[in-house]
């Protein structure tokens, strides 16, 4: 047996933190630091974790259930020396953890998002607000952390320490109960929080519904300078109860905003919450929060369910999609019932019709909630800018819930901004609700299709949000009203007379233009302007899908409308000069599509006739 120096055996016990992770620390130190006292708050909500995941196990396998569980969160700290710790007696970590969670970034959502940031500063600690940071945080005011677990019923325990600067160090060590402590040497400008003061202030803000008690040790000194003693003491400063089961009148409206900030790591307030007892056939507690900003990862696929679910007090799960449908994943917040068995599997719960009632119930509570803060226009306009979406994603999705989905919907028309359904409906005409599609805003408002509308006053909704071109077509009906898009209403009423007397004008240009467009019609739908481009209705899906399969969608040739009563119309069809004819074909066919996409594909052949055009006129 070779007997290495101490030197070589210290080396092998370093690791190296994933890059990410050194990416992470870089940007919390930098952009989250007057905010640095968040730090215990996740170093809190950990512990309390780890202390759910062993109470579950205690109670639902037959390994653990020898452990008696005596939860507690303490708190220690050194005043003179800068050293605060925070001790669990949870489910602890082996060394293969330590490595994971305190090396690595697993999570493929946070991995994502921060191969997503920018480098811009600025830019980027606005996101990170929005962001669980997590145990990394310690880092913002410690320049040595030393964590020391020993997980519950393995035999060793292991110690991690690091300073933060891209490396840590795992040894093996003793510790006689389970669980994991942290400890923090505060950095010389933190040294703040090693005070009985500050600690129980922090802990009242961000952690007094942690459902566990936390416990301070302090020392106190008593009697005169000369024969000064010093009591160890020890007091709870929390409250130690699950704040959902708190009854609604006992609890003022700073304790839900404080728990919803320690719970879902968003450091602004929510913009409503809904706290619901029932008793009954089914017993359950759900408290739900809207929050007043996107998550960041509120479209990815990979996003984080914000919904945790209990069963009586115990932490089941935060990894349920199923817990309320997809497009409400915006909502923070508990479930806990009484009902469920506390061993359920992630199986089970998928079709266990208990979950279903408290889901289908849940969903209505909300929406409910959302209609009521959109009697308040400006409240609305925040919730709509960040999740109006996916009020139009559950259009598609919750068809029980369409009509009032269909009510919390706003839109842009040809008479106002932020529009309902409602409102439309006191001016509707013809028993239809009239739409137009389109990717730019400005450029509907300025759609040649709108002209005959506005003439006979008829409002036409704007819809220029990617969703809307696939949701609304599938739409159908709101309140005995139909749904139409503008460019499929076809012009009946052109007399055969002048329909005869174009025929072979509009082969002419069907001709000019070939490919470039699908059919050459009259229309009756414009007033001012001589032509326009009609669309076929796109499908964003199919474009989507063949983009991800590496096939260019080509989209379909639009139908080219003209207006038989239009002057220009009228002097190009008497026209004998066939070349000019064309040029000016092809520029009313080119400025028609400039107006609907605001681009157009050869600009070049567009200028060259125009200043041609320009020429034979000075
Ligand atoms: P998150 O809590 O969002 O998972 P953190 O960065 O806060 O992310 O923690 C990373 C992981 O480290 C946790 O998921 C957990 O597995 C582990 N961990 C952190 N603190 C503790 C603790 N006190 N006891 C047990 N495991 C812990
Ligand atoms: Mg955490």
């Amino acid at each position: 047996m070779i007997y290495l120096p101490n030197f070589f055996k210290e080396q092998n016990m370093k690791h190296t933190f994933q890059t990410e992770i050194n990416q992470l620390l870089d940007l919390m130190i930098h952009s989250l630091y007057s905010n640095k006292e968040i730090f215990l708050r996740e170093l809190i909500s950990n512990a309390s974790d780890a202390l759910d995941k062993l109470n579950y196990l205690t109670l639902s396998d037959d390994k653990f259930k020898s452990i008696e569980f005596k939860p507690k969160i303490s708190i220690d700290f050194n005043e003179e020396k800068g050293i605060l710790s925070i001790e669990d007696n949870g489910i602890g970590m082996s060394e293969k953890d330590l490595i994971d969670n305190l090396g690595t970034i697993a999570k493929s959502g946070t991995k994502n998002f921060l191969n997503s940031l920018s480098g811009d500063k600025k830019k980027d600690s606005a996101l990170i607000g929005q962001f669980g940071v997590g145990f990394y945080s310690s880092f913002m005011v410690a320049d040595k952390v030393i964590v020391t677990s020993l997980k519950a019923n393995n035999k060793k325990a292991f110690v991690w320490i690091s300073d933060g600067k891209g490396e840590y160090e795992i040894k093996e060590c003793v510790k006689d109960n389970f669980g994991t402590k942290i400890e923090l040497y505060l950095k010389e400008d933190s040294k703040e929080f090693a005070n009985k003061w500050r600690i129980e202030s922090l802990v009242k803000k961000y952690s007094d519904h942690i459902a566990f008690p936390i416990i301070l040790n302090y020392d106190e000194k008593k009697g005169e300078d000369d024969k000064k003693e010093i009591e160890h003491k020890s007091e709870q400063i929390n409250k130690a109860k699950a704040l959902w089961k708190i009854s609604k009148n006992e609890l003022k409206e700073e304790d839900y905003i404080e728990f919803y900030q320690s719970f879902s790591h968003d450091n602004s307030k929510p913009l409503s919450y809904i706290h619901n007892k029932v008793e009954g056939s089914l017993e359950y507690t759900t408290l739900f929060f809207i929050p007043s900003k996107a998550p960041f990862d509120l479209f990815r696929v990979d996003y984080q369910s914000g919904i945790k679910l209990y069963v009586k007090r115990v932490f089941i799960t935060d990894n349920d999609k199923e817990l309320l449908p997809q497009y409400l994943r915006f909502v923070r917040g508990i479930i806990d019932s009484e009902d469920l068995p506390l061993n359920v599997s992630r199986e089970i719960l998928q079709q266990n019709k208990i979950l279903a009632n408290i889901k289908s119930a849940s969903v209505k509570k909300i929406l409910a909630e959302i209609e009521k803060i959109s009697k308040d226009e400006e409240k609305y306009k925040i919730f709509y800018n960040e999740f109006g979406k996916l009020i139009k994603e559950g259009l598609y999705s919750d068809f029980e819930n369409k009509d009032k989905l269909l009510n919390l919907c706003r839109f842009s028309s040809t008479k106002g901004e932020f529009v309902s359904l409602q409102t439309y409906k006191q001016n509707a005409k013809n028993g239809n609700i009239y739409y137009a599609l389109g990717n730019d805003l400005e450029l509907l408002k300025s759609s040649p299709l709108l002209e005959k509308y506005i003439q006979d006053d008829i409002e036409v909704l704007l819809l220029n949000d990617e969703i809307d071109s696939f949701v609304m077509p599938s739409v159908g009906e709101f309140e005995g009203l139909k749904f139409k898009n503008i460019s499929e209403e076809i012009s009946e009423e052109i007399s055969e007379e002048i329909k005869k007397e174009y025929s072979s004008f509009l082969d002419e240009v069907k001709k000019i233009l070939d490919s470039k467009v699908g059919e050459v019609k009259l229309s009756n739908r414009l007033t001012n302007s001589p032509v326009c481009v009609v669309s076929k209705e796109s499908n964003p899906m199919m474009e989507n899908l063949m983009r991800q399969m590496g096939q260019e969608y080509k989209e379909e040739a639009p139908n080219f409308e003209l207006n038989p009563n239009h002057i220009i119309i009228k002097k190009i069809k008497s026209l004998s000069d066939k070349n000019k004819m064309e040029d000016l074909i092809c520029l009313l066919f080119d400025s028609a599509k400039l107006l609907e996409k605001g681009s157009i594909e050869n600009a070049n052949n567009f200028i060259s006739r125009l200043n041609k055009l320009i020429e034979s006129n000075i």
